[in-house]
């Protein structure tokens, strides 16, 4: 058997990636600031190709009709690998939500439309995980750049250079060569 993911034997974990017991933190109505490299989440760089950049903002937890809530704000960039030149492509991240936080997915019915259910398993969850949730709902499975503009001055550099066929078996090299830029 493989040992299980070396995060948690980190000797410092970053105070964002501890789990909280969410009816304490809601009854308490505890609220989190957050700074967070998107390297470090784990699932989120398990998804992508490339992941950079960082968010900041803050969770606050509360009540809302005897549910445990979080309503999370966040701002930052992330710097993925455009799926189509390879090259970084920054993607503005911005979200504000209320998410109710729930022990068991059974009681997702049970919740007001206004808010976004999660679930909370065995009533513990981390900042990390509130904010990991909200970048893989809204940061784009494949990303590109936004306009053809950036993408193709690229692709028609290289094809200047080398053939386009030659460019698409070879992605590792233009990364190397932008990594290099930097
Ligand atoms: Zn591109």
């Amino acid at each position: 058997m493989p040992e299980p993911d070396t995060y948690y034997t980190r000797p410092m974990p970053p105070p964002w990636s501890k789990p909280l017991d969410v009816e304490r933190v809601s009854r308490g109505a505890v609220a989190f600031e957050f700074d967070i490299a998107l390297e470090d989440l784990a699932r989120l760089a398990a998804r992508a190709d490339q992941v950079g950049g960082n968010v900041s903002g803050v969770v606050r937890f509360g009540r809302h009709d005897g549910t445990a809530v979080a309503e999370v704000v966040l701002h930052g960039t992330a710097i993925m690998r455009c799926q189509r030149c390879m090259r970084p492509v920054s993607l503005p991240v911005s979200r504000s939500v209320r998410l109710a936080l729930l022990q068991d997915a059974g009681a997702a019915s049970a919740v007001s439309e206004s808010l976004e259910p999660v679930l909370a398993a065995g009533g513990l969850i981390s900042v990390g995980e509130l904010v990991e949730e909200e970048l893989l709902l809204s940061l784009p499975i494949v990303p590109v750049h936004d306009a053809d503009t950036a993408c193709g001055l690229v692709s028609f550099a290289q094809e200047a250079q080398t053939p386009a066929t030659a460019v698409s078996q070879r992605p590792f090299a233009a990364l190397g060569k932008l990594l290099s830029q930097k």
